[in-house]
């Protein structure tokens, strides 16, 4: 049977300040030859940055910018695949993302279509990747998502946002340098941190919770709590949420997350409300789910002075109410692990449309 998952984890993660400098040796051996360049795709934050004059390119290779305005798209990825299929003659030898949770599910996604047939659409779900992907290279710039560990690349389709879930998706080779962490924005740094800290009290609250998943959870939750209640150096808190990120993907992998990413991807998919923030939103009113989380979250904000923006759901018609409900309603894993198998029972769209008018 298929009890229990059998999945993969990232196989080579290098940890340390400057090195990202050592990425031009870590894929020297990856090369396959000077026809087969390195993709980069990198958050276009770093657009004339010094980092882009240390990105290792060498022969043909291609620097690709891209905003994270927007969260990842696959027509989007279709879009880059494409491209990079009429720019060289030969496969290349791998993709490089650098940025955070959307560069990042973006480089997994092209890694995977330039081997694979057809649309990226067509692999949104679970297990449905026929061929490995290119050699793949993640390198975080801002800490939270998981993204780096995880075997998903979420992306927004024409008609859903779901991941490409499979045991090709994870990377081959994660770079983690707290040194490119330095420029996050205050307030960016707090909502994608706190999507770290969500997924902590999802995993170690849901019922899918298991000595693994706790196990990392535990210590992704303990590190969230030096990094976000006490006063650390600015060199220890980048370093220990780039870590507590790590623990945090890897609790979930095992576990799910709940009621708060179940309810921000309604919000995200009507109104592209970006996934830290839009986490951030919904948890504040989830009391009554995580009361002890939502208490620690109202410290944690209160504490770096964070105030989110509010009416977001104040105009919106009953039709848009009922489109996040059924987007919401329709990631029965989630509400499973939160609230159990009679989950039916305990939630309902008039629950759900209750919480929102209050975002
Ligand atoms: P992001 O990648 O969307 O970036 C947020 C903002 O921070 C952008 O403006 C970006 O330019 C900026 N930024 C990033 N690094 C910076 C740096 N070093 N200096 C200055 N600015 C910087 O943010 P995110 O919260 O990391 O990612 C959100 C995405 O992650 C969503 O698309 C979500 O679906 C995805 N996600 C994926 C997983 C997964 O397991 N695959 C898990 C959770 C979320
Ligand atoms: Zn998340």
């Amino acid at each position: 049977g298929h009890k229990y998952k059998n999945f993969p984890m990232v196989p080579k993660v290098i940890f340390g300040r400057g090195s990202f400098m050592q990425l031009g040796e870590i894929l020297l051996p990856k090369r396959r030859n000077s026809d087969a360049p390195f993709i980069f795709l990198v958050d276009d934050f770093f657009h004339g940055k010094d980092l882009e004059q240390q990105i290792p390119w060498l022969f043909n290779d291609q620097i690709i910018f891209i905003s994270a305005e927007e969260e990842p798209k696959t027509a989007q990825v279709d879009a880059l695949v494409a491209k990079i299929k009429s720019d060289f003659d030969e496969l290349p030898s791998g993709v490089v993302g650098i940025g955070g949770g959307t560069l990042l599910d973006l480089a997994k996604a092209v890694a995977i279509m330039l081997t694979n047939k057809g649309s990226s659409e067509q692999y949104q779900g679970w297990d449905l990747v026929a061929n490995r992907a290119v050699y793949h290279v993640g390198v975080p710039t801002i800490s939270g998502t998981g993204a780096e560990v995880s075997r998903t690349a979420v992306l927004s389709g024409p008609d859903k946002k779901l991941g490409i879930n499979s045991d090709y998706t994870t990377y081959d080779q994660v770079v983690l340098d707290p040194n490119l962490l330095k420029t996050v924005p205050k307030e960016q740094w707090f909502y994608t941190g706190m999507d770290c800290f969500i997924h902590c009290i999802e995993s170690l609250t849901g019922t899918y919770l298991n000595a693994f998943s706790q196990s990392y959870g535990e210590k992704a939750l303990d590190l969230c709590k030096e990094v976000f209640l006490e006063n650390l150096s600015e060199e220890e808190s980048e370093e220990k949420l780039m870590m507590a990120s790590w623990h945090g993907g890897m609790s979930i992998a095992y576990s799910q997350v709940g009621v708060a990413h179940a309810m921000s991807y309604g919000l995200s998919y009507l109104l592209g409300v970006k996934h830290g923030i839009g986490n951030c939103l919904v948890f504040e009113h989830l009391g009554e789910f995580y009361p002890k989380g939502v208490a620690l979250f109202r410290k944690m904000k209160a504490k770096h002075g964070i105030s989110l923006p509010k009416g977001i759901c104040a105009n919106l018609s009953e039709e848009d109410f009922n489109i996040m409900i059924s987007v919401s309603l329709s990631m029965d894993a989630l509400w499973e692990n939160a609230l159990g198998t009679n989950w039916r029972e305990k939630i309902n769209a008039e629950k759900l449309k209750e919480i929102y008018s209050k975002i």
